[in-house]
């Protein structure tokens, strides 16, 4: 399976010297350009609110997790409780 493969050149002008682009089969972006972007300010923002996203779930995860805890521990003594019935 190949992921890319060599297409029509970029217009700025990424071509493997012959006039052709090294491109991604499917999107058939051009593999250079594709890498340029990842330097963008816009992607590392989108980076840094992807993160920020990433931590604030995990914040809510811990939130769950500590109350599904605090939920066990009251199951756990009413449990207790209706044991010593
Ligand atoms: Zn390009």
């Amino acid at each position: 399976m190949t992921k890319h493969y060599l297409g029509r050149a970029c217009k700025y002008g990424h071509d493997d010297g012959t006039g052709h682009t090294l491109r991604h089969t499917g999107s058939n972006q051009c593999v250079e350009c594709m890498v340029d972007k990842r330097k963008t300010e816009e992607y590392k923002e989108y980076h840094a609110a992807y993160h920020q996203k990433l931590r604030a779930n995990n914040i809510e995860k811990l939130k769950q997790y500590r109350q599904t805890q605090i939920d066990k521990g009251n199951h756990n003594s009413k449990y207790e409780k209706d044991k010593t019935k």
